[in-house]
């Protein structure tokens, strides 16, 4: 017997808007986060999400995590390490030993994004990051840079950063590359990098001079010190995908988990719309541009399909024996 109707890996804004969309519809819905995802640490505002007139990130989670549990969805703090089972009896294994089951899943497990290091350590950084002057989103944070002198922070590879570089460029005053790594500018990414006239810097940092969220200087390795107004890190994204190889979902050749428009996903080898029963993705996690109303988007639709897989697989009479609650009245 499980435990749960739909258990939801993952408390960013994909699963949190999946969970309202379920526990409204009166289903059982367990949340499991480890919160590692950008929202709890950005204090920076988010000025494209429709309905959050302009909010800092943490708000927002705050604000979706209230609406999930008044929905009557359970919010759980916990890693998930292991899924067995299949559809209609799946076990979830926590870390710390809990063990949850569920008739349903969704994956929506989201990046991981890397910071830059200081003196080989990312921890310095994290008192900095999404935190004043330290911008992670183009798509979404670009218009932010006007009139500004950026410095794109390199955790990756340099064709990346001159990449990223392009959208800043369309606002920013003035636009640098610091490439902090081992990353070499090949000669098409120079190519490129003359073309749009950026100027790249060489060099590791050794300490970040700043206060209360806001970097000032970045001092590098050989002495020299670099300061900007603000401080764009573009760095790679990887899919939280271990659970999804865990259960043998097919993957798109950057490690997300290949779904359909419904987030519906699927085996290994299966045929293109051979979709695996009882299993959905949403959000980051998904071949998709990462922005919080997508994946509020993908989560509300794999809500609403897995929503009409249990009408279908357990069909309930719910107006027979339950009494309207001030939500559903
Ligand atoms: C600094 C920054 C600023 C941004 N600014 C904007 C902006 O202005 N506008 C905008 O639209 N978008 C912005 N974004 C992007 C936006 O935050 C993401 O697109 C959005 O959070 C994705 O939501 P998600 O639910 O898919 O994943 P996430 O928000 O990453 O949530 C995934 C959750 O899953 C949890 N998880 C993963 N694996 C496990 C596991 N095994 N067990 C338990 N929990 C697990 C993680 O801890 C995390 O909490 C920004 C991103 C960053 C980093």
């Amino acid at each position: 017997m499980s435990d749960y109707d739909t258990v939801i890996i993952g408390g960013g804004p994909a699963g949190l808007s999946a969970a309202i969309h379920l526990a409204f519809h009166r289903h059982k819905v367990l949340v499991l986060d480890r919160r590692t995802g950008p929202l709890p640490f950005t204090l920076t505002p988010l000025y494209n999400v429709p309905g959050f007139t302009i909010q800092r990130g943490v708000d927002i989670l705050k604000q979706l995590e209230m609406q999930a549990k008044g929905s009557g969805a359970t919010l759980e703090r916990g890693s998930v390490k292991g899924i067995s089972g299949s559809v209609g009896a799946f076990r979830i294994e926590l870390a710390d030993g809990r063990e949850y089951g569920a008739k349903t899943l969704l994956l929506a497990t989201g990046v991981a994004r890397h910071h830059p290091l200081v003196s080989g350590d990312y921890q310095p950084w994290l008192k900095y990051a999404a935190k004043g002057n330290t911008y992670y989103c183009p798509d979404c944070e670009s218009p932010e840079m006007l009139g500004r002198d950026i410095l794109v922070v390199a955790v990756g590879s340099a064709a990346g950063a001159i990449s990223v570089s392009r959208p800043l460029l369309e606002f920013a005053s003035r636009v640098r590359v610091l490439l902090t790594g081992d990353a070499q500018l090949t000669p098409e990414w120079e190519a490129k990098r003359a073309e749009l006239g950026l100027e790249v810097i060489k060099g590791r940092i050794s300490s970040v001079e700043g206060s209360k969220g806001i970097v000032k200087a970045l001092l590098l390795e050989d002495g020299s010190q670099v300061s900007a107004d603000g401080y764009y890190v573009d760095s790679p994204k990887l899919p939280r995908n271990e659970l999804a190889t865990q259960l043998g979902l097919e993957l798109s050749p950057h490690g997300h988990i290949k779904t359909g428009w419904r987030g519906q996903v699927k085996r290994i080898g299966a045929n293109d719309s051979d979709w695996l029963t009882g299993v959905w993705a949403a959000g980051d996690v998904q071949p998709q541009t990462q922005q919080v109303s997508i994946a509020l988007g993908s989560g509300n639709i794999a809500a609403v399909m897995i929503d009409q897989y249990l009408q279908k697989t357990a069909p309930r009479r719910l107006g027979l024996h339950l009494e309207p609650t001030a939500l559903h009245s």
